[in-house]
């Protein structure tokens, strides 16, 4: 068993042999930024509420105030929040031209935050919110801002309910996003998968059709996944020590 230095120097020089590598970063890359896992029983989000009763594009439509409350604390968390240097490191190897791509499934911004240009966010983001009268959209920032104020569902100029362009259960990928992920991950010659537990389909089927191209796999998360069997290399840590140390030595 290697100890964690020889495993990031075995990442570091899997990543130098790449020329076309894929990032695939879950919840685990924002919870050194102070926000939790959201789909985790341990958030301390759930206590209170059913998600597909709160969080689903149905309950959405017939109670959004009630959404609203559920995620009142997880916006205010994700306003505030700073990307962490697992977010940098990935726009570091961005600019050293090894990294192609990031696809997410968080919505929090933090990738976007740290500069990281070829960015899918699968699962939408908080930046821009759709009437679900008019279908305006609007730029959220401000109207998060009033909404972590006053608790209040925001509303459109034409009296609709806004919706935050985030994919609620029940409620379709974004396809033309989810399209320009599989085609960037197709032509990968590395995956690297940060802090993503690879639970939450279809995102999370994307590293398996790159390993059927012959792709190689790196996979950092603190928890098991269903590809660790195929990966090249497994890494169990922290994310936000790990990352930034592998891109200090890629780029050395
Ligand atoms: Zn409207």
């Amino acid at each position: 068993m290697m100890d964690l230095t020889e495993q990031i120097q075995q990442a570091a020089e899997l990543i130098k042999q790449a020329n076309h590598i894929v990032a695939m970063t879950g919840a685990g890359i924002s919870t050194p930024s102070g926000i939790p896992d959201f789909r985790s029983p341990d958030s301390g989000l759930w206590d209170k509420a059913d998600p597909l009763a709160v969080a689903s594009i149905y309950a959405f439509r017939q109670n959004p105030q009630k959404f609203y409350n559920w995620i009142h604390p997880l916006s205010r968390m994700m306003l505030n929040a700073a990307p962490n240097p697992a977010h940098y490191a990935l726009a570091q190897l961005e600019k050293e031209g090894k990294l192609k791509a990031v696809i997410t499934q968080n919505i929090d911004d933090l990738h976007n935050k740290a500069g990281s240009q070829i960015l899918y966010e699968l699962h939408g983001h908080l930046r821009q919110m759709t009437c679900i009268r008019c279908y305006r959209v609007q730029e959220s920032t401000e109207i998060i801002k009033k909404f972590i104020a006053d608790g209040l569902a925001p509303h459109c100029q034409c009296g609709g309910i806004l919706k935050p362009n985030v994919i609620l259960f029940g409620e379709q990928l974004p396809m033309q996003e989810y399209i320009s992920a599989q085609r960037a991950i197709a032509n990968a010659d590395l995956v690297l998968v940060a802090g993503s537990s690879l639970e939450v389909s279809p995102a999370s089927d994307l590293p398996a059709l790159a390993l059927q191209n012959g792709a190689r796999l790196i996979i950092i998360n603190d928890q098991p996944t269903y590809l660790d069997s195929q990966a090249n290399l497994i890494i169990r840590g922290d994310v936000a020590d790990v990352l930034p140390r592998i891109a200090e030595l890629v780029t050395a």
